[in-house]
């Protein structure tokens, strides 16, 4: 099972829960790029992926401001969470760093609107979400590469036993 099309999530627990059988899957240096309208569910999923990497619950994971990138070390493996909306020009990409977060691989790399700039690598898993009601999302995943590719396998195969 290679493929993510439409799996649908209920709840916000529901997402979170997606989520966090994801970040089972995981090992450093893995990236995510995460897309979908605004509530859609991209923080909330990430939310989920950091409870996955045993970042401690009382850590609070939120959308990090747009000269930032949050960085959680308290679990498993280090995770980085960047959010593209409030960037307009790619000289301000310089800023965040992610290059170089990305380049030392010794974490998660999670980055919400990663279609509004392309800083991902080439491997990476795509992560779209679609809102389909008040609280129903669909997931959707592509592998840009053989390691998501390996890692969206892993993904479908949890979520389909649940
Ligand atoms: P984004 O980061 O994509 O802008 P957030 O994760 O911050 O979105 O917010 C998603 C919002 O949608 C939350 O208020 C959440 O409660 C709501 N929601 C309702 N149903 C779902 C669902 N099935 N999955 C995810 N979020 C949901
Ligand atoms: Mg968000």
């Amino acid at each position: 099972m290679t493929e993510l099309r439409g799996y649908t999530c209920t709840s916000p627990d529901d997402t979170q829960r997606a989520g966090t059988a994801l970040a089972r899957c995981l090992r450093p240096g893995d990236l995510l790029g995460l897309i979908g309208d605004l509530g859609a569910g991209k923080t909330l999923m990430v939310q989920g992926i950091a409870r996955g990497l045993a970042v401690p619950p009382e850590v609070r994971v939120t959308s990090p401001t747009f000269t930032l990138v949050n960085e959680y070390h308290g679990g498993a493996i280090p995770l980085y969470h960047a959010d593209l909306y409030r960037i307009e020009r790619a000289t301000e990409l310089d800023e965040l760093g992610l290059d170089e977060i990305c380049r030392r691989a010794d974490g998660v790399v999670c980055v919400e609107w990663c279609d509004r700039f392309p800083v991902l690598g080439r491997d990476y898993l795509e992560i779209r979400i679609d809102v389909a009601g008040a609280s129903e999302r669909r997931l959707s995943a592509t592998g840009h590469g053989a390691r998501s590719r390996a890692v969206l396998a892993d993904w479908a195969g949890a979520l389909q036993k649940k």
